[in-house]
């Protein structure tokens, strides 16, 4: 999504959205931040991690001009969700990293507008420009898509450790998170890994950070396997609860987990 012109990097998505839709924020999904208010969504081409079971694979995992964009300043974006009634605006589909020009930019200028600014990451981006952003990010939902380095690297392409960095510092900074962890089944299931992942965030993060366990279905290049059983999932939200945590939710699911 960059490319060297005479010695400067340019990016390729700048202001060409391939995804702009008026979302619920439960679908973000944030459970705990302006609930019941729509959120101006959209998406750019591409991501910096290539996970073999993404869900979005046609707009992350192709470059800007395979798919149909759309021309969009960042001015035309935040009047359109002011136009539509949305109380903030979401950077989400693909991975709003691989379009941050479009985002810090669009964040500040929404920020000017009144606009509160949510950002749905994989949290794998360097600390620098992550610090720069912070300021005009008041949410984000982050991925903690398995709790080992090897299951990063094997379904990912990417690392764990830098993206339980950027939750501390996001938590440091003030910014309203709330986790996302994807059961896939033997992949990042085991009973020792979800329990590792759960005293991470209630240790690191807080016992009121809101995690979401949500169901795994065969997708892009993981086929070779059954979706997450329910009984998984619901599981993890037990374990979850009886390790303190306050705020436990079951996504991708018919039924919702309430704690008893
Ligand atoms: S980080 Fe998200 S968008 Fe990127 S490849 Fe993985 S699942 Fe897809």
């Amino acid at each position: 999504m960059r490319k060297n012109i005479d010695g400067v990097l340019y990016s390729l998505n700048y202001q060409y959205p391939a995804a702009i839709n008026i979302d619920p924020v439960e679908k973000k999904p944030l459970y705990h931040f302006l609930p019941g208010t729509k959120t101006f969504s959209f998406g750019c081409a591409g991501c910096n991690l290539k996970c073999s079971f993404c869900q979005n694979c046609t707009i992350s995992q192709v470059l800007p001009d395979e798919i149909e964009t759309e021309q969009c300043t960042s001015e035309e974006l935040v009047k359109a969700a002011i136009h539509k009634k949305c109380e903030s605006i979401s950077f989400t589909y693909s991975e709003p990293t691989i379009f941050y020009e479009t985002m810090i930019e669009t964040a500040e200028l929404a920020h000017k507008y009144g606009l509160k600014t949510i950002m749905v990451s994989n949290g794998f981006i360097n600390r620098e420009p992550l610090e720069k952003l912070l300021p005009f990010i008041d949410a984000a939902n982050i991925d903690i898509k398995g709790f080992t380095e090897e299951f990063y690297r094997k379904y990912t392409g990417a690392s764990l450790a830098p993206v339980l960095e950027t939750l501390k510092t996001m938590k440091k900074a003030a910014v309203h998170i709330e986790i996302t962890n994807l059961i896939i089944p033997k992949a990042n299931d085991s009973k020792e890994e979800i329990d590792d992942l759960i005293k991470w965030v209630r240790d690191n993060l807080g016992s009121d950070t809101p995690l979401h366990f949500s169901r795994f279905f065969p997708q892009y290049k993981l086929t070779d396997r059954t979706a997450t059983p329910p009984q998984t999932i619901i599981t993890a939200c037990e374990r979850a609860s009886s390790l303190g945590l306050k705020f436990v939710y079951a996504g991708n699911m018919e039924s919702i987990w309430t704690k008893k």
